[in-house]
């Protein structure tokens, strides 16, 4: 396909604006896609208007959306124009040595598994592009409302990756930092694999209400004083098996630290947007030998794992609706869907843009 097309992009740190550009390339092992439903994610906003990436100039934005293929390359097998598709957020190449030893996401680089809107357009174009559709594309479940299947892009999968980093185990008890819609699923993916208790911290109503439908149990306030001093009141001093970080800065790694049983092990899926360092405090952390573990990682992608989390949508397992606060119509919007993430009302947990 040949011609231009629109997007709405960063034209620089703190700086956006809707730009026109050549419709993207399909080379032999590539898809061309054009969004049929699209959502904003915090990440924007870090990259946007923190500079959290570094500069960027006309670059478009987005990496959550559900699609429809209009061409493939002629070494793709699998999908074909007028699929319907699941858009992970991270499209690794799965072919890297980086890849091959498990870690798809940093394949050819520390987290260059993550492309769209960091190392090439991203989805908020008439038309993306999609590297490798074989391996990181799924179609759309059946019966799966195609804005439900963007909370599939990266919500799901970076709220699950938390408690798979965490290593939640049958019985855990839980605390996760963060009720964003990327918390939410962090704790549905702890409730899922069978945390008994889960401890909240949040503040906005909405976000509180739906963390319970997930299975939260208990709720705390980052504004009420340290969050590990509540945790360790609640918990009669013991603290917690394991810490999902969902939320929050550097500095709440040391709430984590000192909140976790010895033994424990803290998930990390925020994106530390700004500051220098993480500190760990020193006794808390057992002098060094506490045996509390901390693991961060960005999401897997790839279609496998797409596939599976649409399954759990599809099936009536993991109802994602529930994220979905506020709804537009029609490409345009999703210039005011990000203002409204950047913006925050306390009624907003996700907004989607459907076409
Ligand atoms: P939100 O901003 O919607 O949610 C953040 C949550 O953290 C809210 O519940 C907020 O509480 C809480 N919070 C704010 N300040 C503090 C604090 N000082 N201490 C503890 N909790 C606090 O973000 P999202 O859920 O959309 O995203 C969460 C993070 O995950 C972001 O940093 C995002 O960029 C990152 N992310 C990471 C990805 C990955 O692959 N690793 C992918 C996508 C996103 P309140 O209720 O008061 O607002
Ligand atoms: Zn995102």
């Amino acid at each position: 396909m040949e011609g231009k097309m629109k997007g709405f992009a960063m034209l620089k740190i703190g700086e956006t604006g809707w730009i026109e550009k050549d419709i993207p390339e399909c080379g032999p092992m590539d898809a061309i896609c054009k969004p049929i439903a699209l959502a904003p994610c915090t990440s924007d906003i870090h990259t946007v208007w923190e500079g959290a990436i570094g500069e960027r100039h006309n670059m478009i934005l987005g990496h959550e959306g559900c699609a429809e293929i209009v061409e493939v390359g002629k070494l793709v097998k699998d999908f074909k124009p007028g699929d319907k598709v699941l858009v992970p957020a991270i499209t690794p190449d799965w072919n890297s040595l980086e890849a091959q030893n498990g870690y798809p996401m940093h394949s050819h680089g520390m987290l260059a598994g993550w492309k769209f809107s960091n190392f090439k357009d991203g989805v908020f174009g008439e038309y993306f592009h999609v590297n490798d559709p074989d391996g990181n594309l799924a179609l759309l479940p059946e019966g799966v409302d195609p804005a439900d299947a963007v909370m599939l892009s990266d919500m799901v999968p970076t709220g699950f990756h938390g408690a798979e980093l965490a290593d939640i185990q049958y019985g855990d008890s839980v605390l996760v930092i963060g009720i964003g819609p990327v918390g939410l699923m962090s704790v549905a993916g702890a409730a899922l694999k069978g945390a008994s208790r889960i401890y909240a911290v949040g503040t906005r109503p909405k976000c509180i209400e739906v963390a319970k439908a997930y299975g939260a149990d208990t709720f705390i306030s980052y504004k009420d004083g340290p969050i590990a001093d509540q945790v360790l009141d609640l918990t009669s001093g013991k603290g917690v098996d394991k810490v999902i970080l969902a939320g929050g800065d550097c500095d709440t790694f040391i709430d984590a630290v000192k909140a976790l049983k010895a033994g424990g092990k803290i998930g990390n899926v925020n994106y530390l947007g700004s500051g220098d360092y993480v500190r760990i405090p020193r006794e808390e952390w057992g002098v060094g030998m506490g045996h509390k573990m901390i693991n961060g990682g960005l999401m897997l992608g790839g279609r496998l794992r797409m596939e599976k989390l649409g399954s759990l949508v599809a099936t009536g397992r993991l109802d994602v609706s529930k994220m979905i606060t506020h709804r537009f119509e029609g490409f345009e919007k999703i210039e005011d869907a990000l203002y409204l993430m950047k913006d925050k009302p306390a009624d907003l947990i996700k907004p989607v843009v459907v076409l």
